[in-house]
């Protein structure tokens, strides 16, 4: 190849005018495959949605606001699952925003991703009562939609968020100081377990529980080949 014809080079010429030009980022348009993929799992998303419909199949229908579906890329290969909605995430109608949401935001960030990058769910949709644990019958009930939005998505790994969230996807009792660390797979996607931000924030100022949440969600950044640069150390 002549290097006149080089696209290399070419590639760099025209990165350098852009950056002459003074563009800081170049956005690389999805490949057709890619915008068929996300599309279909949308719809897929969107249909689990209106199966759901104004769910009263388990008494949590009784006492909430809103069904927290859920949020995020349709397309994520990192999904989010916690225990349920509490009182702010139910207000709203998303999961995850309250003050253990925004620990869950900068956990995300200290990984390198944005919120938008992976997908948030939850065990149950509607808040239990008093945030007490969801009963087994409640979980039974609301559990299939979540299945269905994870066959969905189709991530490539799941981070459970403490013992119910991390018990439901596994389909046993468990002991989330024994076990998070350790990745188990459940129907071929691997599932770290790891603490709930709102128990790591009941443990403040304790930093001992944050740094073996840090050490899982490294792991987790290894699996999908996240670059690791010490970011996240200090949180
Ligand atoms: S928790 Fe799930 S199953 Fe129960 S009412 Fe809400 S959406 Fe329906």
């Amino acid at each position: 190849m002549s290097i006149q014809n080089d696209p290399i080079l070419d590639l760099r010429d025209y990165l350098g005018f852009l950056v002459n030009a003074g563009y800081t980022e170049v956005v690389i348009p999805k490949s057709e495959h890619e915008e068929k993929m996300t599309s279909s799992s949308r719809r897929e998303l969107e249909a689990i949605r209106v199966e759901l419909g104004d769910c009263r199949r388990c008494p949590l229908s009784n006492g909430r606001k809103n069904i927290v579906f859920g949020e995020g890329s349709p397309d994520a290969t990192l999904m989010f699952i916690g225990e349920g909605p509490g009182a702010d995430e139910d207000r709203e109608g998303r999961p995850f925003v309250g003050r253990a949401g925004q620990l869950l935001n900068r956990m995300i960030n200290a990984m390198g991703l944005e919120r938008s990058d992976v997908y948030i769910a939850n065990v149950v949709k509607c808040r239990p009562p008093s945030n007490r644990d969801p009963e087994p019958n409640e979980i039974g009930m609301c559990f299939p939609f979540l299945k269905a939005q994870i066959n969905s998505i189709s991530p490539e790994v799941i981070v459970g968020l403490g013992r119910i969230a991390v018990g439901s996807l596994l389909g046993r009792k468990v002991s989330l100081t024994k076990i998070r660390g350790t990745f188990y797979h459940v129907d071929g996607i691997p599932i770290m377990p790891t603490y709930h931000p709102s128990f790591l924030l009941r443990k403040e100022p304790d930093r001992r529980w944050k740094a073996e949440a840090w050490e899982d969600l490294k792991k987790v950044m290894s699996l999908l080949g996240l670059p690791f640069d010490g970011r996240g150390e200090s949180r």
